[in-house]
């Protein structure tokens, strides 16, 4: 079980509070989009999830259990970021590999749960080549493989394709569609592009100023916008 559940969770930076009170039902296996403009809180709340940022109330349960105090690497997530900084010196397997070998899992066992992320993102041609040898969409792909291979309950993304050309963007929109179906898994992803929202999501967040205005599928945020602020979000392609 990979439910995510947020019960009146803010955050405070100093005296300025930007998470004011968010109430989510994330089930397992839902691909769940934040959107909202720059500075809305989309970023914080994901770190919050993966335990980035520190909650300062409310509560966070990821599978049922309170998630709150538990460090990052015991949640059961993974995170892929805009930047995907991938150690430079070493090939796309060192890549995906790394956070495996640095847990202590067996070198045989690696290369199996390596090998099988590769064999997904169609990787396999390129794992000895180091990061500044591939495109951009290229990297893109070794960055979620490294999400991939430690088999997270939940994967958190955070604008993944916002430093890809428009044509990358559209073929990485499919290939994570794509990823979804197959693996099954609970995603939660940020993107300020509407397109991207709601044609990858099963359920969107419209966020504002720290504030969950409407939640709801595409097309339910599409024809019953809640207010002008989500139709304006929405509704309104540029
Ligand atoms: P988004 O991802 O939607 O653009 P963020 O979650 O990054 O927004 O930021 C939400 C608000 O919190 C912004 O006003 C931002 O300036 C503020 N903020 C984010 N991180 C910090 C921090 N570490 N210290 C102080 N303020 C922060
Ligand atoms: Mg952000």
């Amino acid at each position: 079980m990979s439910d995510v559940t947020l019960r009146d969770v803010r955050k405070s930076f100093g005296a300025v509070e930007v998470i004011k009170g968010v109430d989510l039902d994330i089930k397992s296996g839902e691909f769940v989009v934040f959107v909202g403009p720059s500075g809305c809180g989309k970023s914080t709340l994901l770190r919050m999830i993966a335990g980035l940022e520190t909650i300062t109330s409310g509560d966070l349960a990821i599978g049922g259990d309170r998630m709150n105090e538990v460090d990052p690497s015991q949640r059961g997530i993974a995170m892929v970021f805009q930047s995907y900084a991938l150690y430079p010196h070493m090939t796309v397997r060192e890549n995906m590999g790394f956070a495996l070998r640095f847990a202590g899992m067996p070198k045989e066992e690696i290369r199996k749960q390596v090998d099988e992320a590769a064999r997904i993102l169609e990787l396999e041609p390129l794992m000895d080549r180091k990061p500044k040898a591939l495109s951009g969409g290229q990297r893109q792909r070794v960055a979620i493989g490294r999400a991939i291979v430690r088999h997270p309950k939940v994967f958190l993304f955070d604008e993944p394709l916002s430093n890809l050309d428009a044509e990358l963007r559209v073929h990485m929109r499919i290939e994570i569609a794509k990823l979804h179906r197959d693996l099954g898994a609970t995603i939660v992803y940020v993107t300020h592009d509407q397109v991207e929202a709601m044609t990858l999501a099963d359920k969107i967040v419209v966020l504002r100023s720290g504030i969950v205005e409407q939640v709801g599928a595409p097309l339910e945020l599409y024809d019953n916008p809640a207010n002008l602020f989500v139709a304006g979000f929405i509704g309104s392609p540029k």
